[in-house]
């Protein structure tokens, strides 16, 4: 049995002070669970903080919301995978419908990114998903194949193994309308199908994000395709992402 994933983006929200509180009543709520794994992707400020006081949580790790591919040198306002991981991240995000969209990143860059993070041992979650133009053109699923193609190419099957995606929507993103568990299935099952055909093996794993909410959680969890969720604005306040976390049929 996959584990499940509840991993936590908290965009531009909460610096250091406000992530180690947060880190620490989240403790006082949620105990270590089999087959449950935690990620909390803060702002880099704050990525010290989280993972300090998560120390001796092992079911629980913090990533970064983005890494620049190169080591080292003139790249003013970028972190390196080195800088990320020496401040504690365990992995990143790539390829985030706000970083392709607002920030103008391409596929390359996303598959820049997601090479440098497997080189410096860092797990990439890739974030994958089309925009409502493109799925109202039935276009999802050749947009979310290009995407992984794009970001995954070159890389040998056990680099592969590393990587976790994330399907996020562009349209169910911060917008309180998320995929229904069906269509998240079947985008998922298009993905899986993907990376077995690359030599990942079918056990790769594949989120679900968009929308998440305490409303929704269980009846998105309870599809067996998703191996958990990437959440924005319902993980930013402790109790309420405990509450979430503790609503799910699974983890
Ligand atoms: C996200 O930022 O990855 C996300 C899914 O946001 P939200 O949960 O707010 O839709």
């Amino acid at each position: 049995m996959r584990s499940v994933i509840f991993a936590a983006n908290w965009k531009m929200h909460h610096g250091p002070d406000a992530g180690r509180r947060f880190i620490e009543r989240f403790r006082e709520l949620v105990e270590p669970a089999a087959g449950r794994e935690l990620w909390f992707f803060p702002p880099a400020a704050a990525l010290v903080a989280v993972t300090q006081a998560l120390a001796g949580r092992d079911d629980a790790r913090a990533g970064a919301q983005n890494v620049y591919w190169e080591p080292k040198g003139a790249f003013t306002g970028e972190m390196s995978v080195a800088i990320a991981r020496e401040a504690g991240a365990r992995g990143a995000l790539v390829g985030h419908s706000e970083r392709r969209h607002v920030f103008g990143e391409t596929d390359e860059d996303t598959r820049r990114k997601v090479a440098a993070l497997l080189e410096g041992g860092l797990t990439p979650m890739l974030c994958v998903g089309e925009t409502l133009n493109e799925r109202e053109a039935d276009r999802t699923g050749a947009v979310v194949l290009r995407q992984l193609d794009a970001a995954l190419d070159g890389l040998a099957a056990d680099a592969l193994d590393r990587v976790l995606i994330a399907y996020e929507p562009v349209w169910a993103i911060g917008t309180g309308r998320n995929a229904t568990p069906a269509d998240a299935a079947a985008v998922h099952a298009v993905i899986r199908a993907r990376l077995a055909a690359l030599g990942r093996g079918l056990e790769g794993r594949v989120l679900y994000g968009g929308s998440v909410s305490l409303k929704n959680v269980a009846a998105l969890l309870a599809e067996p395709e998703l191996d958990g969720v990437l959440v924005g604005g319902a993980s930013l306040e402790a109790d309420a992402w405990a509450q979430l976390i503790s609503a799910a049929p699974r983890g």
